[in-house]
């Protein structure tokens, strides 16, 4: 387990889990009292924009100018990383971030889950940073657990609203971490922003650092005041589709497109062409993030609008 380093320390550690690749983690504590938050990105180890934005939002931080405490892993999946695998911990290809408190599973993505659920117990705000997966693309959002109490769905969501995301989520994804941290009485967030096939733009991780530190602004862990977004993020309540076959899939919307009911979303084709299956939209929205990939497998999100 991690501790906070004394009073004006900074630290950055390999730390050992059991057998597991070591993660890289740096832990700060201010000189004054404040709030301690646990910082994570690379859950998915292949979700680069997030991993940087924050190794150099961990670089940059002194205990000068911090309050309280601040723990940030980066990434929680360095195996994922190195192997440039999506979504899953490739010693068990099961996904990290739907294993909290899981006990009907004990392998290596639920032991690095059970690590980070230890350290939440320890804090007093849970961010989680994501990106568009290596098959992905993704309008900027920001989900809110709705799995907690009243007072921790109000924390959540007062501090989603400091985000730049043009769309919010008010999120009960079971196993997820900001999911299950919220049932135990700690606010949280998830950002999933940037990236799309892999691609880190120095652009999209200067707007990912920002938000970062609007978040840690608000929640009083660095001094002064967030600066807020032009437009706050509008609530929003997405549907998923997913596909029912094994085929190639062409989209015809793209995230952050606005798309009518009715609309044509795209088509899943055989080898040759063929149209397999057709997906229109049943309602109004806006496309907040999709499968770029020309492969899609049965039971694959194709879309979330
Ligand atoms: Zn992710």
């Amino acid at each position: 387990m991690i501790s906070l380093p004394a009073p004006g320390l900074k630290r950055q550690d390999m730390i050992d889990i059991d057998g597991l690749p070591a993660l890289p983690v740096t832990s700060i504590r201010g000189l004054a009292e404040g709030p301690v938050v646990l910082v994570v990105s690379g859950v998915h180890g292949a979700e680069y924009v997030a991993i940087q934005a924050l190794m150099e939002v961990a670089g940059g931080l002194e205990p000068s100018v911090v309050r309280g405490g601040l723990i940030m892993i980066h990434p929680v999946n360095p195996e994922g990383f190195r192997e440039r695998r999506a979504t899953v911990l490739p010693k068990d290809g099961r996904n990290i971030n739907s294993l909290f408190y899981d006990d009907t599973y004990d392998g290596p993505a639920a032991r690095i889950a059970r690590f980070v659920a230890g350290l939440q117990s320890t804090a007093d705000f849970y961010l989680d940073l994501h990106t568009a997966d290596l098959f992905e693309e993704t309008a900027p959002l920001v989900c809110y657990p709705a799995t907690g109490n009243e007072e921790v769905t109000q924390a959540s969501r007062q501090a989603a609203l400091v985000v730049d995301a043009p769309l919010m989520i008010k999120s009960s994804m079971a196993g997820a971490g900001i999911t299950e941290a919220a049932k135990r009485g700690l606010p949280a967030l998830l950002i999933k922003r940037g990236g799309i096939g892999g691609a880190c733009p120095e652009a999209e991780v200067d707007l990912y650092r920002k938000d970062i530190i609007n978040v840690l602004t608000h929640l009083g862990v660095l001094a002064g005041k967030p600066i807020l977004p032009a437009r706050p993020p509008r609530e929003v309540f997405p549907l998923y589709l997913r596909s029912a076959r094994q085929g190639v899939w062409r989209p015809s919307v793209s995230p952050g497109q606005a798309v009518a009911a009715g609309q044509l979303l795209g088509v899943i084709t055989d080898f040759f062409g063929h149209e397999a299956e057709r997906f229109m939209a049943e309602k109004d929205g806006q496309v907040l993030y999709g499968l770029t990939a020309l492969s899609a497998s049965e039971g694959d999100i194709l879309l979330v609008y």
